[in-house]
């Protein structure tokens, strides 16, 4: 289904996850809004690349999500949001005993209450214009635990949660809201955690990957952005508009386990 004509907006989308979302939703025809909390150059160039390479209309828009009336200015500078997709995060991983109250302050805050600030900025242009699909970037972390990440496992599980109110909520309206939930997906986010990683286990970066990342991941292989996409991408299509409030799990079985 093309989605032309719709704008997504999409938080944290100057890398990752984020960006592969955008590039999808824009090689579907959606208009594409990406943000990060910066305000550089290359991020206003990535805006640009997408629009030149697909056709549609693309901008960047500085907004910190660990903030709620930012969140909720960069719904507004979009003009207009059919599609929101929540996946602006960050981890720190620590024994909870040594965990910085900062680090959980923060995590709650760019990876749960974000999603809260930008849906309740969005959904009432949803309801007038008469279709929204928002999407949000949980994790595997959403539906099941790891020792160490207990403020992303919490913000996580919170997001689910989130979703099945949400989905709740727009039930009887044009609107779905889902959670992906995806396993590990070789990004610059997981990328920063292999050094650690190495250091804590012993290990080379061959094993941290295989015999503890993907540990969990029982394909033995990381997912991409672009597969990410494309789920983003079809949960926004007609054919999902009845899959509302739950999750879809992009995680190659780790939570079949
Ligand atoms: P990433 O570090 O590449 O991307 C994170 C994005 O969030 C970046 O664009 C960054 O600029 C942005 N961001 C961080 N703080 C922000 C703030 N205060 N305001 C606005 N934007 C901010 O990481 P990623 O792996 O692409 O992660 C994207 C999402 O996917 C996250 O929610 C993450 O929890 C989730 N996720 C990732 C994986 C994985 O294996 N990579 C697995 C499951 C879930």
């Amino acid at each position: 289904m093309s989605l032309a004509g719709k704008t997504a907006v999409i938080t944290g989308s100057n890398s990752g996850i984020g960006l592969g979302v955008a590039r999808e939703l824009a090689k579907a025809g959606a208009n594409v809004v990406l943000n990060s909390f910066t305000d550089n150059e290359e991020d206003h160039a990535l805006a640009a690349e997408i629009a030149k390479v697909t056709g549609v209309d693309a901008k960047y828009v500085q907004a910190d999500m660990s903030k709620a009336d930012d969140c909720r200015r960069l719904i507004v500078a979009a003009g207009g949001c059919d599609i929101l997709v929540n996946n602006a995060g960050i981890q720190h991983v620590a024994p909870v005993q040594e965990f910085p109250t900062a680090k959980w302050d923060a995590i709650i805050a760019i990876n749960l209450s974000s999603a809260f600030h930008t849906i309740a900025a969005a959904v009432t242009g949803m309801r007038e214009r008469g279709y929204g699909r928002i999407v949000n970037i949980a994790s595997a972390h959403g539906l099941t635990a790891s020792p160490y990440k207990s403020a992303y496992v919490a913000a996580k599980h919170g997001i689910v949660g989130l979703t099945k109110t949400i989905g709740l909520e727009t039930a009887q309206d044009p609107i779905t809201c889902n959670a992906v939930c995806p396993g590990y997906v070789l990004t610059p986010l997981v990328e920063a955690q292999i050094p650690d990683t190495m250091k804590e286990y012993n290990m080379s970066r061959e094993d941290v990957i295989k015999n503890v990342m993907l540990e969990r991941q029982p394909s033995k292989e990381f997912a991409t952005v672009e597969q990410l996409g494309g789920t983003v991408a079809f949960l926004a299509s007609d054919a999902a508009a009845q899959i509302t409030g739950t999750t879809i799990s992009v995680d190659g079985g780790w939570t079949a386990l």
